[in-house]
């Protein structure tokens, strides 16, 4: 198996990271693997299923060119700072550049014990490696920015959580993985040289227009407060709920980051907490685009070394700009909406009063919409006619107003007891649902027929599925 590598962070030098081998996981068997994740790195998709494959993806081999390392990173978790994180199960095995130039960071999620791990055990289970599989999947087609995946491994080996399970491995692609915390790491450990050092390297790769700037930090710290208001803005207007908005899981790309217990929203509720160890609902749904500012001026704190004064009170205004310019501008256009007029925001408003107040499941509401949907009972009546009427100020045929809605508004969502259903399956050793489910996602938007099920509101087990922080 040939891969380009041109392992740049590695050359960042080693108070960055630490470079170690990954410990194999036993017994492993690739049990899915996506094709569109292959293709980012130029890897054909026939060598997927090659020994080769096997052995770099579950750590038992280094291939040339790899450079196995464990970055450094700190963060605020929960509101408090933990000087000293890292990764502590995850290693990045190297860099690879793609014909398109584009440079691809290769990353093994349950890798072993790290000098990170603080005492834990370097490992994933498959139940939260299957889920960050296919959520980050998802999310990529519904448009939202998000690091990738490319194959899942399976392995005997036990691992205790609240209960015995087997460790897994999500090979992760993302072009980068710098965290907020990764900048708060050098910054409180009183680093400068290397903090300034960490940002020129995020400007040259991610930002090269920002190079010549008079400013060029401040710049970026602009582009990625911008960056995060768009990403929130999609998980918003998709009802997507992270649950550990920590800023270690903050990415400096605006890209949705290390997926925990997520959660889709089903019957409408703004308070929806997806995260069953977030007692104090911190990171709410509806905390999300507050939560993410709380983050960015976080990040701003640790660039203070690098801007200038003003410069963090500027990105808190344009942050909110950014979020609810994006914001209004996706929810119109889930209503159909393609002029702009200064009652939206109260409509959109009103219509999520009333899928809160009926529990309305938010994705089926949309998509039968689309479809021309127009009423609702009995309370929706006077919601209705206000959007009737709005629409007659659009230009848009019907039809095209249809196709436009259906384009915005998915009719499959990775729903919580889906994903709950492909692990238990996958716990029994049957792995075909999540290809299933992969093949799905690939297009939330078409109709699917032989899917037909998968649309459907959630049965009664699958409304009110506890997920915790443990992985
Ligand atoms: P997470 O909650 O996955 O974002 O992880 C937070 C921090 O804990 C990161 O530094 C992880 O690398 C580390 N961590 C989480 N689970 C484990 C584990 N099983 N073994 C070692 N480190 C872990
Ligand atoms: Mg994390």
């Amino acid at each position: 198996m040939k891969l380009r590598f041109d392992n740049q962070f590695a050359r960042l030098g080693d108070k960055y990271s630490v470079k170690m081998k990954p410990r194999p996981l036993p017994n492993p068997k690739m049990v899915s693997c996506n094709l569109l994740g292959a293709e980012l790195i130029d890897l054909p998709s026939g060598e997927m299923s090659s020994e080769a494959a096997l052995n770099f993806f579950s750590g038992a081999e280094i291939i040339a060119g790899a450079e196995p390392l464990a970055m450094v990173y700190a963060g605020h978790q929960f509101g408090g700072y933990s000087p000293q994180l890292g990764d502590g199960r995850g290693l990045l095995l190297g860099q690879v550049r793609n014909k398109k130039n584009i440079l691809w960071d290769i990353h093994l999620k349950g890798a072993g014990q790290t000098p990170f791990c603080r005492g834990a055990d370097g490992r994933a289970v498959l139940r939260s490696s299957i889920r960050e599989y296919l959520a980050s999947e998802a999310l990529h087609h519904l448009g939202i920015p998000t690091t990738r995946a490319l194959c899942l491994i399976s392995s005997d080996e036990p691992v205790m959580r609240e209960k015995m399970e087997t460790a897994a491995g999500l090979i992760r692609l993302s072009e980068n993985h710098i965290r907020f915390g990764s900048f708060e790491y050098f910054f409180y450990t009183n680093q400068h040289d290397e903090l300034k050092k960490l940002a020129d390297y995020v400007l040259e790769i991610h930002y090269p227009d920002l190079g010549d700037d008079d400013s060029p930090y401040d710049r970026m710290l602009l582009e990625i407060a911008g960056r995060t208001a768009d990403m929130i803005a999609l998980w918003q207007a998709f009802g997507f709920a992270h649950g550990v908005m920590n800023t270690d899981n903050m990415s400096i790309l605006g890209q949705t980051f290390d997926y925990g217990p997520y959660g889709f929203m089903e019957a409408f509720d703004p308070g929806y907490i997806c995260n069953h160890s977030d007692d104090m609902g911190r990171y709410a749904f509806d905390q999300q685009p507050n939560i993410g500012l709380w983050n960015c001026m976080a990040l701003g704190h640790a660039m203070v070394p690098l801007i200038m004064p003003g410069t963090i009170e500027h990105m808190k205004s344009h942050y909110q700009a950014r979020f609810f310019e994006c914001y209004h501008q996706l929810m119109r256009r889930k209503l159909g909406l393609e002029t702009e007029a200064t009652s939206d925001p109260e409509l959109i408003n009103w219509l999520l009063t009333l899928l809160k107040d009926h529990k309305i499941d938010y994705t089926i509401f949309f998509r039968a919409l689309s479809d021309g949907c127009s009423e609702y009972g009995h309370d929706f009546a006077e919601w209705f006619d206000s959007y009737h009427k709005r629409l007659e100020q659009e230009k848009t045929a019907p039809e095209q107003r249809r196709q436009n809605m259906r384009a915005t508004n998915p009719k499959y969502i990775l729903r919580n007891y889906l994903v709950q259903t492909a692990i238990e399956q996958a716990e029994q050793g049957n792995f075909s649902e999540i290809d299933k489910l992969l093949e799905l996602l690939n297009n939330p938007f078409c109709d699917q027929p032989h899917f037909d099920s998968y649309a459907a509101e959630p049965p009664e087990w699958g409304r009110h599925l506890e997920i915790s922080c443990s992985s």
